[in-house]
């Protein structure tokens, strides 16, 4: 399809005060101003080290214990426990305030949209967060940080307390379905949406990725803001390469 445009700021600066109900996906680029690296971006860590993406599968979590103790590793220094919102969530904070935030469907697991002062009811955590822990045997979840407390103490690979089972952090990791629930949410807000605003999101992983085409045939106007090309530029009615820091502030102000 043709018609994706590159830049016009101002244009979209127009279409958002046209509009009341606006969509936004966010992926991993909106939070490495705050400190947190992406996975698929220039300096993102499968492109650094594509072993680590093996620390992503289910499936060499539950066989290896090896690979439960390097997560936990990972975990207890993940750069979320420290890690700000940027000014790119705020200025998303600011589309809300000015009412125009139909649904926030975010693809990241570090809470910093929550943070920086969303209504939580707004925001659909795809793939879920890393706040929580859920046990693989019996489901309990329990805060993240009551069982970094027990890596930090000496175990390795802390089991469930209530079943003996495998815990993990509560996210999606590959060869996990999504929650059928949470993901007919966002499909209902894409469908819903007068405008599709993507961010920091290389648009590689469906389904969150189909919610583009899906909000486009429904009629919304798509625009995506990322630093490099994505897999769905050329479905968007405009496309602003730049930093997300820089861009989305002017976007979003009033
Ligand atoms: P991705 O890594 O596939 O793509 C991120 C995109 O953002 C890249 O195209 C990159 O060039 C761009 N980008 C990064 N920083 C930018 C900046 N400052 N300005 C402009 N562009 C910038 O991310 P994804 O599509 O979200 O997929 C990765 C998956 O990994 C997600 O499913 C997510 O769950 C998970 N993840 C989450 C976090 C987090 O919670 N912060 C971090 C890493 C990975």
């Amino acid at each position: 399809m043709s018609g994706a445009r590159v830049g016009r700021l101002d244009e979209v600066r127009g279409w958002i005060a046209g509009c009341e109900r606006i969509v936004v996906i966010t992926g991993a680029g909106i939070s490495t101003e705050s400190g947190i690296p992406d996975f698929r971006g220039p300096q993102g860590l499968w492109t650094r080290d594509p072993k680590a993406e093996r620390l992503s599968d289910i499936r060499y979590y539950v066989a290896e214990p090896e690979v439960r103790r390097l997560a936990w590793q990972e975990r207890l220094a993940h750069p979320a426990w420290t890690a700000e919102p940027n000014a790119a969530h705020r200025a998303l904070v600011e589309l809300e305030r000015r009412g125009k935030l139909h649904a926030l469907v975010t693809q990241n697991i570090d809470g910093l949209h929550q943070r920086a002062g969303h209504s939580p009811e707004r925001v659909i955590e795809v793939h879920g967060t890393l706040h929580r822990v859920v046990c693989l045997s019996c489901g309990r979840r329990s805060p993240m940080q009551e069982t970094l407390a027990r890596v930090r103490a000496g175990e390795s690979d802390p089991p469930c307390l209530a079943c003996g089972g495998i815990l993990k952090s509560d996210t999606i990791s590959f060869g996990q379905a999504l929650v059928p629930e949470v993901i007919a949410r966002a499909q209902e807000a894409a469908l819903e949406a007068e405008l599709l605003l993507a961010v920091g999101t290389s648009l590689q992983v469906y389904p969150v990725a189909g919610l583009v085409p899906l909000a486009r045939a429904a009629g919304a106007r798509v625009v995506i803001v990322n630093g490099e090309a994505t897999a769905l530029d050329h479905l968007a009615h405009a496309v602003l390469r730049g930093r997300i820091g820089e861009v989305l502030p002017r976007l979003c102000a009033a």
